[in-house]
């Protein structure tokens, strides 16, 4: 029997099965240019039976669910009532929330008696402590508005830290831990005893580190000094800060590859971006440090994280005073373990996979 993890975007759907005993991955694809998600979910059908499965047969279905708001600290039984939360979260996340609701019911319709679970990508944060998810404004705008800091990457800051526990033979439960999720999206989390207790992502993802192509953590005045002097919509400065910033805008490219060609060509914009993205990432890494009592590892992921020793290389360069040191030769070698191993400090670089911790969570769900 199996398990079916989707995640649904507004004109895409990526799925993967696995075994539900052994959590084997027997299935795996992309469907792109959908009309609408029913549709989808007939084409991803057609693919399954090919391959001797039967979405109506299968054991439960997992969803990737983007902004849990407040309500949700861990994954859950999708009925009609959680599809009205959802759905309640959508000013939150206006992007996303709508196609993982458009997911879940072409899924309901098409095998109605599979279970159906919700997992946010919100909800490993929900640990964070007040002082560390609110921001420094009125309290009715938290009150009537949730304006406050989530987080998002929470299934793959929790995947990489109990990959972390297995390499380091700790219980997580014991760890404290830097994760670093560096893709086109970027986000750290400080986790302390397993429990996330900050991360650089805020009510939405666009704030705190630098990314492909969304500006981080900038100056709030900014958006509205630029509005009255260019006369640009909201909406116009939004779409520029999400999609035309980051390593984009200061590099003219978001894939951190051909950053790094263009700055060994001599490129200084280039070799500005690099310098940017690393600084903000390093500046990261010191205060993660300060709020935790001690660190066991700082772990790697994520396209960029998983893939670009250099990266790597530059964030941890000048940090031997605070226990960092990196093995030149393991990081180049693109080993597991990249510290040198007289410090007390592990380095480690992790392939993340949220489709596989979603079924480790469908799983352990359907056992309880
Ligand atoms: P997303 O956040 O969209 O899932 P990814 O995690 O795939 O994105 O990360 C995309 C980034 O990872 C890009 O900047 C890309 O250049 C980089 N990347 C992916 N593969 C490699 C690789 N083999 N070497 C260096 N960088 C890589």
């Amino acid at each position: 029997m199996s398990i079916l993890v989707i995640n649904a975007g507004s004109s895409s759907i990526k799925y993967s099965v696995y075994e539900t005993k052994t959590l084997r991955m027997i299935n795996h694809g992309l469907i792109e240019e959908i009309r609408n998600h029913h549709e989808g979910f007939e084409v991803m059908r057609g693919h399954l039976e090919t391959h001797d499965i039967d979405i109506t047969q299968i054991d439960a279905i997992g969803h990737r669910v983007v902004h849990g708001g407040e309500r949700f600290h861990e994954p859950a039984r999708i009925d009609d009532d959680l599809i009205h939360e959802i759905r309640s979260l959508i000013p939150l996340a206006p992007l996303h929330n709508p196609a993982n609701i458009e997911g879940i019911q072409a899924a309901r319709a098409i095998a109605p008696n599979v279970p159906n679970f919700a997992i946010f990508d919100t909800a490993f944060h929900q640990s964070m402590p007040p002082y560390s998810y609110r921001y420094p404004l009125p309290h009715d705008w938290y009150e009537s508005y949730h304006v406050r800091r989530y987080g998002f990457h929470g299934t793959s800051h929790h995947y990489v830290s109990t990959q972390a526990a297995l390499i380091l033979q700790k219980p997580l439960e014991e760890l404290n831990l830097i994760t670093f999720h560096i893709g086109n999206g970027v986000s750290a989390c400080a986790i302390e005893n397993g429990r996330s207790i900050d991360t650089s992502m805020g009510m939405t993802p666009l704030e705190g580190l630098m990314m492909g192509s969304r500006c981080g953590s900038i100056d709030p005045s900014i958006i509205g000094y630029l509005m009255r002097e260019t006369k640009m919509s909201i909406d116009e400065i939004d779409t520029i800060l999400n999609k035309k910033s980051g390593l984009l805008a200061i590099a003219g490219t978001n894939d951190i590859r051909s950053v790094i060609d263009a700055k060994n060509r001599g490129n200084q914009n280039a070799a500005l971006a690099i310098d940017m993205f690393v600084y903000r990432l390093k500046k990261q890494l010191g205060e993660y440090m300060a709020i935790l009592r001690g660190v066991d590892a700082v772990v790697f992921t994520g396209g960029i994280g998983e893939h670009s020793p250099l990266i790597h290389e530059m964030v941890c360069e000048g940090l031997e005073h605070l226990g960092i040191s990196l093995d030149k030769e393991k990081n180049r070698a693109c080993e597991t373990q990249i510290h040198d191993l007289n410090t007390n400090i592990a380095l480690l670089v992790i392939p993340t996979d949220e489709e596989l911790q979603i079924a480790l969570y469908v799983q352990k769900l359907l056992l309880s």
